[in-house]
């Protein structure tokens, strides 16, 4: 194929009239696909199914003897806790289990310390002015919610393939109103890249000015690899007590895309100080957890490596569905220029970035020939992708098929939308 940017206008319009016509054949079908969200698929959740008979009749005693049927015990069951401790890279006594939403956790802490302040901080984030968060971007729309919902002001940051642009981090956390940052350190959301040691270093050194920023460390994938190669990364705990910023970062995780995403158990970990922190303040809002919903991931997982023999089940079922989409972007437009995408490694994500200036249109073209793709823009906080670039696809929760027919849809609107681009 060649470069869309080289040809001659006779040779534009005879390609847009190809490309036109495959994609009215497309739309003719009539199909109605969704790559909106990254859902696990009903096949991935029917890998849990055994939960549904478990902790079993009359399996309710922790090792400890707490009854799981009862309130109580807000940190989680020590058994839990120390199953999870390796996969978030905390000790056990430094690891809250929560009930099944992460982001529930997150959305938590934002507002204690809008409300009351992190440990370290002179006073509350939101007597503070106009607090701020380091935002990468293309990022995680939910976290970029949180924020819009109660005012804390967003400033993006490049992705560079390794993790942020760490020169604009450290620029922009020399501000004192710059309370926290977004990290999505391994196959993040959704550009599927993994912070590098470098990246992470950086951010365990960084010299902010607020002496309470915090890293909000978003461990969503953790152990959600799509290939053989179970990637490691640096300890974002260690690093900073390393680096002299023992309380710098909060980690969060979850069992949403490894158990049930309706019904999983989420973590809080970080330093000691910071664990009261939460705990005191969680204190007021619940007597305690699910902690049969514990006991249950406890017997089911059993250990790290029966994790890992459950994570590899889902990625034998979703890897196929990312080389589709990865095949059908190749045989589409592979040396056209009109778009670049990425090979993940794990996660739940393919990132485009199409055409500058096309993102909003493939979305409508994909609409118009029943496939809904993510809003243009959504990867973007305040919905503002200034570029109109980035396209996010979310190839778990369709069939293998519908992922494959969608795939080509989505590769001719980006072709198209390219070419009518040019054309302009
Ligand atoms: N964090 C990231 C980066 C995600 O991509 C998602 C879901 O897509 C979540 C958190 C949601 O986590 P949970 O289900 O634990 O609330």
């Amino acid at each position: 194929m060649t470069l869309i940017a080289d040809l001659s206008t006779p040779e534009l319009a005879a390609l847009r009239s190809s490309v036109q016509a495959r994609y009215d054949a497309f739309r003719s079908q009539g199909l109605k696909l969704d790559m909106t969200r990254g859902k696990p698929a009903p096949d991935q959740l029917d890998l849990a199914n055994a939960m549904l008979a478990l902790p079993g009749n009359g399996d309710y005693f922790s090792a400890a003897g707490e009854d799981g049927r009862n309130y109580g015990n807000l940190q989680g069951l020590a058994e839990t806790r120390a199953l999870f401790s390796p996969i978030l890279g905390a000790p056990a006594d430094r690891v809250v289990v929560g009930d099944n939403s992460s982001l529930a956790l997150m959305h938590d802490c934002i507002v204690y310390a809008l409300l009351k302040g992190v440990p370290g901080s002179a006073r509350p984030w939101s007597k503070e002015g106009s607090p701020a968060f380091i935002c990468p971007a293309p990022g995680y729309d939910r976290h970029f919610a949180i924020l819009e919902e109660f005012g804390i002001r967003m400033l993006p940051v490049a992705m560079t393939g390794h993790g942020p642009d760490m020169d604009a981090v450290e620029k922009l956390a020399a501000d004192p109103s710059v309370k926290g940052m977004w990290c999505v350190p391994k196959y993040s959301n959704p550009t599927g890249e993994i912070y590098s040691d470098e990246t992470i270093a950086r951010l365990a050194a960084l010299r902010a000015a607020a002496p309470d920023f915090r890293l909000f460390w978003d461990n969503a994938y953790c152990v959600h690899h799509l290939t053989e190669r179970r990637n490691e990364i640096p300890n974002i705990l260690e690093e900073c007590e390393r680096a002299g910023h023992p309380d710098r970062a909060f980690i969060f995780a979850s069992t949403s895309k490894v158990t049930l995403a309706g019904a999983g158990v989420a973590f809080f970990a970080s330093s000691a100080a910071n664990v009261r922190w939460y705990l005191s303040s969680a204190s007021k809002r619940s007597i305690g957890p699910d902690k049969l919903n514990q006991l249950r991931h406890v017997r089911f997982l059993r250990d790290v490596a029966g994790v890992e023999r459950h994570m590899d089940a889902h990625r034998a079922l979703i890897a196929p569905k990312f080389a589709a989409v990865a095949e059908a972007l190749e045989r589409h437009l592979a040396g056209t220029g009109a778009a670049r995408w990425t090979a993940p490694e794990g996660g739940y994500f393919i990132s485009v970035e199409a055409t500058a200036g096309t993102a909003k249109r493939v979305v409508e073209l994909a609409k118009a020939a029943g496939v809904a793709l993510t809003p243009a823009g959504a990867t973007w906080p305040y919905g503002k992708d200034p570029h109109d670039s980035n396209l996010r696809l979310a190839p778990t929760f369709p069939t293998l098929a519908e992922v494959r027919a969608a795939s080509e849809g989505i590769a001719l609107c980006i072709l198209l939308a390219a070419i009518e681009a040019r054309a302009v």
